[in-house]
């Protein structure tokens, strides 16, 4: 049985990196450039520090976007880069701004609208690749910049545009970009990097390969998240906390994610959790339902995630310990652990339960079926913040 896999044609990964985009631009000969970036980005001075080596080229910032974006500044973005007559697109920023600026690349070289292209309700397929584009992420999470979706916010949920145009020409993986994200963000997207290294490792989908990407992406998290969100300024921790991300993006792209995913989204969309947040507090849960199913692979993770652990106790002690292990590190990175502390009431367990299970292409790659009753469970439990 043979795996297909499909990995992003150029990138550039670690310290300096961004040094490679004047040279990147030039051989592309274009001459009129759009970048999609936050206003935020762009007053951190993070945006001019991407952008310094093409200074001389004419670049229009695109600034209205939002984190978690919506559908209609998807819709928005694309009716300005087809008007606009722009030779390239630059994304400069988080997995909200990278997916923007694919799916505007993209779908300003095809016709319709945006939602016309959604997974679960859309009828179009894409056609062509459209503009050539340049992504060029600010935080280690998403892995948005080797992967071929770009996630919008929808009424209830969310869901993705996806196919393999919207993979990146090149992505341009720099550290330096991520030493200003603050210690609350930088842990809901590491454990957002560290979901995608799990998830993809136990999908029914995993191979030898993606397991060889994914476990090494959850040991670089084991090694350098706390240490990125407690001291900020620690190059080697963003280092690699940015090869974790991008490498658990390469895991996931071609495994997928599931569980986890498929119950984050509806916490996202109903309750603007952010992405890395909403699948934090239920990852432990998650794990915890499923953890028979996948004993042997939680067991692998444990042993990553605690290096002075000894592999001496039974895969079913381990692999309890690895569920433990998620739920300390949450708590490690001050993030909440419950979804009371979201304000989430038990009375909106059905309703999220109710939307959760329409993410079928997520829930499919669970190595455990997880059906309407399974996910109502692990939402209470979750909801409790109790593993009992
Ligand atoms: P984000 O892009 O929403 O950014 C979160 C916040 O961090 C923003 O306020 C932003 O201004 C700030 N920020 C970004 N870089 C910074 C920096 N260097 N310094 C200081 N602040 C900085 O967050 P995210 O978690 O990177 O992306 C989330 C989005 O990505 C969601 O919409 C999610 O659904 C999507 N996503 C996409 C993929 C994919 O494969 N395409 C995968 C996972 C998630």
């Amino acid at each position: 049985m043979y795996s297909k896999l499909i990995f992003p044609e150029l990138s550039y990964v670690g310290v300096g990196a961004i040094n490679n985009l004047y040279n990147e631009v030039q051989k592309l000969g274009v001459s009129k450039i759009i970048v999609i970036t936050e206003k935020n980005l762009v007053d951190l001075g993070i945006c001019s520090k991407a952008l310094e080596s093409i200074s001389s080229y004419t670049i229009e910032i695109y600034t209205d976007i939002v984190p978690e974006p919506p559908l209609s500044t998807a819709e928005k973005l694309v009716e300005h880069i087809r008007n606009g007559k722009f030779e390239l697109v630059i994304g400069v920023g988080g997995g909200s701004a990278l997916d923007l600026a694919k799916l505007g690349a993209v779908l300003a070289g095809n016709d319709g609208e945006v939602k016309d292209y959604l997974n679960l309700t859309g009828t179009k397929t894409i056609q062509y690749k459209g503009l050539p584009k340049v992504m060029i992420p600010t935080t280690a999470g998403t892995g948005s910049e080797v992967t071929d979706i770009s996630v919008l916010s929808l009424e209830g949920t969310k869901d993705v545009v996806s196919h393999p145009y919207l993979l990146s020409d090149v992505a341009i993986v720099d550290p330096l970009l991520t030493m200003s994200v603050p210690p609350k963000i930088t842990a809901a997207t590491g454990i957002d990097a560290l979901t995608h290294a799990i998830e993809a490792y136990i999908s029914v989908n995993a191979n030898d390969i993606t397991d060889g990407v994914a476990i090494k992406a959850v040991e670089l998290v084991g090694q350098s998240l706390v240490t990125a969100f407690s001291n900020g300024g620690n190059e080697k921790a963003r280092e690699q906390m940015c090869t974790a991300s991008y490498m658990a993006g390469l895991a996931f792209y071609n495994a997928g994610v599931g569980g986890v995913h498929a119950l984050a989204y509806p916490l996202g969309n109903r309750f603007k959790l952010p992405h890395g947040e909403s699948n934090a507090v239920l990852l432990p849960y998650v794990m915890h339902y499923i953890r028979e199913g996948c004993q042997e692979k939680l067991t692998d993770i444990f042993l990553k995630l605690s290096p002075k652990a000894q592999p001496i106790e039974s895969k079913e002690q381990m692999s309890k310990r690895c569920v433990a292990t998620l739920f300390n590190l949450n708590k490690q990175l001050n993030l909440p652990t419950s979804l009371k502390e979201y304000g989430i009431e038990k009375k909106h367990i059905s309703l999220l339960t109710d939307d959760a299970v329409k993410q079928t292409r997520l829930l499919a790659r669970s190595p455990v079926e997880l059906k309407w009753d399974a996910i109502y469970e692990i939402y209470s439990a979750a909801y409790e913040g109790s593993l009992l």
